[in-house]
Parts: structure tokens; C-alpha cells; sequence
């Protein structure tokens, strides 16, 4: 795998999931890819609109954590094209199948370790 091809499209997926979390969230800035699920300021009396927004509160949490995971295998992604160890797989250390990596280039693990 050509690791500039690699680092093109890491960067690419980069700044789609920065722009994702940051409409579900604020960017905490004290912590490099970490955001926090932005709060709905505005206090309702209405109960039901008040589950309502604890349930899109729920919703938007979950997305931030699954879209954070993302965003740090990327990152991780790019620090190994940076140290040169990129496309290894984390268990065997083997180097990852390259149609994997051409269609998840931020894949850690080759397709036998992987996980999901
Ligand atoms: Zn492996």
C-alpha cells in the first residue's frame, strides 16, 4: 500500500468526521479528539418535551462516541504513516491485506484479527 495514497485518504476521512462531531458537538479543547455532547441550554417546562431531549441528548452521545472512535483510529492511522509502521496489524504484526486498507485505510488489524 502506497502510503501517500493512504494518508490522502485518511486526511480526507479526517476533516468528514471533524465536521460530523462537530455538528453533534463542541470540541473539547483542553483534550486533542475528545468532544463533548453539546447540551440543550434552553430549560423546557414540558415534560415531554423534556424526554424528548434527554432521548435526542442519548442519541447524540452515542453517535459522538461512535464517530470519536473513528476519528482516533485515524489519527492513530496517521501517526503510523508519520512513525513509518503503517498497515501493520496490532495483533500479528503482519503487514494488513491491502484491499483492506484500500477500503479501510484505517484499519488496525489484518482480516483475520479483525473484530467486527
Ligand atoms: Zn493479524
Amino acid at each position: 500500500m502506497n502510503s501517500d495514497i493512504a494518508k490522502e485518504a485518511l486526511e480526507k476521512e479526517k476533516d468528514a468526521l471533524e465536521k460530523q462531531l462537530e455538528s453533534v458537538g463542541v470540541h473539547n479543547k483542553a483534550v486533542p479528539g475528545d468532544w463533548i455532547t453539546a447540551q440543550n441550554t434552553t430549560p423546557e417546562e414540558d415534560p415531554n418535551l423534556v424526554a424528548d431531549h434527554t432521548e435526542e441528548y442519548d442519541e447524540k452521545r452515542a453517535t459522538l462516541a461512535h464517530l470519536e472512535t473513528r476519528y482516533n483510529k485515524v489519527i492513530a492511522a496517521l501517526n503510523k504513516i508519520d512513525s513509518g509502521n503503517y498497515g501493520l496489524c496490532v495483533v500479528c504484526q503482519k503487514p494488513i491485506e491491502e484491499d483492506r486498507l484500500a477500503v479501510l485505510p484505517s484499519a488496525e488489524t489484518c482480516l483475520t484479527h479483525k473484530d467486527n
